[in-house]
């Protein structure tokens, strides 16, 4: 037969192979040699005849498809709507161990059996109590697998050996079952639903497509209304995904899942081996666990009968995927819930304005919680810069309420989205300032480690003491990073104890999730974070949030600058007071009259975005119209400019009904030896804005020299 293959290579286009086969190999990956290479592709189609004479021959490398029904479309759909190469994408949905040419076997688990005269065994070794005892626990559980036999009686593999050379254990490999719905307990809930949890539970229509934004701030009960619905979902005999933010999978809700559930399930995340991804991968395509819980593109698990999905705090940038396939898994997911025909739950208390929009047009349905189920929200209170006292960035009246929460033996936040210990390093006399060849851009200082470090590309270089230029010793730091404040909160408040969570400190998973135990049983008064504390942590005992240099956002030109930081701005001071009755947020800014600290505090989020949402409406930015992003990069900053200006000019399907903004450079104009420059595509029409776009990147395609190089974003989120 001849079969039309998705290979992973940056064309756009299938390609035609002969397969020998005596199954239906859609969905099936296989071996087809490419140009000089062996590549693996994925089946998507069967064709009767194809264009081309000499075929060659693709090989089998699965005996059932890899992919399911949902996710080939998924997959072409993504390919289309964000005009990515569909083999990329199709690469990038399968588990790394599924992308090398190997042949692919379901794994099977090693089970425990007794044999059947094991009676005349338990007569014959009475005095073997131990053994004897692990013999009858089998009799009640088999078969079983081994290792939740193991975990069940932790000395059974001192005894393994004895038990089987004696004949009366086994071991048979097989696969593991599928999970039963019908034996499933749940336990019983701590508390009971309140009533606006309860509406939200009963509004959910199971098995059709709908999709509901469960809109309450941190605290609010969204989680139990989650598991609630998981519940259901799983008594039907159907699975449920859930997706998280990178840093939002915490120990704590794990623990809740379990605790709540009761059930196996499976957990995804960047910092999962390749094995336990396959794992996992296999646990809910043979449906022998109901819930998997992950991030970005745990989206792509098969699942035998996906029933819901669930994107807690869909808010987050890090459903965004910003390199090879440029896409947002928030609009995937809601895609996929679409082909599936099940209903999908955005959670958060800071919807993007995208969702809310569909809120008023009534393609989503809105769940508002609005009672916090415990603690209070806490009260804001605005620092004018222009006025205060400052000391290394912070204010006199920050370090007095920090001093008091101490005193109390609460917990301070201080947020400050900046790593390192100062931005900019300048000499006083001549001015010059270090910056990355690479990316030409000013690198930040790292004091303790005594280096200069470039936050784009990762160079790094030794901190200078004096002026290259001028051979002056008078450089000085400005401004304040991470590493900065902690300084100057240990020093002035020398017997606490300062924790800072950022990148450059919490390297991986476990640094953070020890950060994350130190904090919660009190080792720690003062947490100094980025981006990273932001996010839907329990901290029962934080009762300040401080927000230091939170300014620069509202310089940029970014038309979501606000909307970005009232979300930073709720979820960081979300952190405050969760279990208490006191909570106090103190923000420093030098725009103490910007709406954002004179409105934000008084409405609320969900007041203060539906008013932004309507300035969009009016200045006629997304979502009520549509962006694409195209972006052009190149070594020579002159001959990218100029390439892509011939490419614009060239286009002679000016659609009346784009706009297209002039050529600009990117605001980091280099990075990593590239210069940038960016168009942006807008139309009301979301079918004329795809048909440019297409043209257009066609047209770069084919006219663009092969060394400079571009690419499209479709609903662009940044534009740095
Ligand atoms: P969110 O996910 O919106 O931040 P959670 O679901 O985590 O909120 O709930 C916050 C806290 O309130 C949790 O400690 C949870 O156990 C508790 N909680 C949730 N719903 C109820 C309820 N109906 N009654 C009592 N406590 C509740
Ligand atoms: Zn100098
Ligand atoms: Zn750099």
């Amino acid at each position: 037969m001849i079969v039309q293959v998705a290979i992973p290579s940056p064309l756009y286009a299938l390609f035609d192979y002969e397969l020998i086969s005596d199954i239906d190999p859609i969905g099936c990956r296989v071996k087809v040699s490419f140009g000089r290479q062996n590549l693996v592709g994925v089946v998507l189609k069967v064709i009767e005849q194809s264009e081309y004479k000499k075929l060659k021959n693709a090989e089998l490398l699965d005996t059932t498809p890899i992919f399911t029904e949902d996710l080939l479309k998924l997959g072409q759909w993504i390919a289309e709507y964000y005009h990515a190469p569909i083999g990329l994408v199709f690469r990038m949905m399968l588990p790394q161990k599924l992308r090398k040419s190997e042949l692919y076997e379901r794994s099977s688990e090693t089970y425990l059996t007794l044999s059947d005269d094991f009676p005349i065994w338990l007569e014959e070794n009475k005095n073997k109590k131990a053994r004897v005892m692990l013999v009858e626990q089998l009799a009640e559980h088999v078969p079983i697998e081994r290792s939740q036999f193991c975990e069940l009686f932790g000395n059974f593999k001192a005894h393994e050996k004895a038990l089987m050379a004696d004949g009366v254990v086994f071991h048979v490999e097989q696969y593991p079952k599928v999970w039963d719905a019908s034996v499933q307990h749940f336990p019983i809930l701590p508390y009971v639903l309140n009533d606006e949890q309860q509406k939200a539970v009963d509004a959910i229509t199971l098995e059709r497509f709908s999709v509901s934004l469960l809109e309450g701030v941190t605290g609010s009960g969204k989680t139990a209304v989650y598991l609630e619905l998981v519940k259901r979902v799983l008594g039907k005999g159907q699975q449920v995904l859930i997706l998280v933010p990178e840093i939002g999978l915490t120990p704590q809700f794990i623990e809740r899942v379990k605790n709540i559930l009761n059930i196996p399930f499976v957990v995804v995340h960047s910092e999962v081996n390749e094995h336990q991804k396959l794992q996992a991968w296999e646990a809910a395509k043979y449906h022998t666990v109901p819930l998997v819980i992950g991030t970005r593109s745990a989206l792509f698990t098969p699942f035998d009968r996906l029933g819901m999905i669930i994107i807690d705090e869909e808010h987050d940038g890090s459903y965004r995927q910003r390199d090879t396939v440029r896409y947002s898994a928030h609009d995937a997911a809601i895609q996929r819930a679409h082909l599936l025909k099940i209903p999908l739950i955005l959670g958060s208390a800071t919807p993007i304005l995208e969702t809310l929009h569909n809120v008023e047009r009534e393609r989503y349905q809105l769940l508002s919680l609005n009672e916090r189920a415990k603690g209070q929200i806490p009260n804001w209170q605005i620092i004018d810069m222009n006025e205060s006292m400052i000391m290394d960035g912070i204010s006199i009246e920050l370090l007095n309420a920090i001093e008091a929460t101490i005193e109390r033996k609460e917990q301070v936040i201080i947020y400050i989205n900046r790593r390192g210990y100062s931005p900019v390093l300048m000499c006083e006399v001549c001015g010059w300032v270090p910056e990355c060849k690479a990316c030409e851009y000013r690198l930040t200082v790292y004091r303790k480690s005594h280096s200069l470090r470039c936050h784009h590309c990762g160079h790094s270089e030794i901190l200078v003491n004096k002026c290259p230029s001028c051979n002056n010793a008078l450089l000085k730091m400005h401004g304040q990073g991470t590493e900065r404040i902690e300084k100057a909160l240990q020093d002035a408040f020398p017997k606490a104890n300062v924790i800072r969570f950022d990148r450059d400190q919490l390297k991986n998973k476990t640094a953070f999730e020890n950060a994350v135990k130190d904090v919660i049983v009190g080792n720690v008064d003062i947490i100094i974070g980025t981006q990273m504390i932001a996010k839907g942590h329990d901290f029962d005992k934080v009762t300040l949030v401080g927000m230091v240099d939170i300014d620069g956002i509202l310089y940029s030109s970014d038309f979501r600058a606000e909307e970005k930081l009232a979300q930073t701005l709720m979820q960081v001071s979300g952190r405050s007071g969760r279990d208490v009755s006191h909570g106090q947020v103190v923000i420093q800014t030098h725009f103490p009259e910007h709406p954002l600290f004179t409105e934000l505090p008084q409405q609320g989020y969900a007041k203060f975005a539906r008013n932004l949402l309507e300035q969009r409406q009016h200045f006629e930015f997304p979502p009520y119209e549509y962006q694409a992003l195209f972006q052009v990069e190149g070594r020579n900053e002159q001959e990218t400019l100029k390439a892509f200006e011939g490419l614009m000019q060239s286009l002679d399907c000016r659609d009346f009904l784009v706009g297209i903004t002039p050529i600009y450079p990117n605001s980091l104009s280099k990075r990593q030896n590239y210069y940038r420059f960016y168009v942006v595509l807008q139309s009301k029409s979301r079918k004329a804005l795809h048909r440019l776009v297409h043209y257009l990147m066609q047209s770069a395609a084919n006219h663009l020299p092969s060394q400079i190089r571009h690419f499209c974003e479709i609903d662009p989120w940044d534009f740095d």
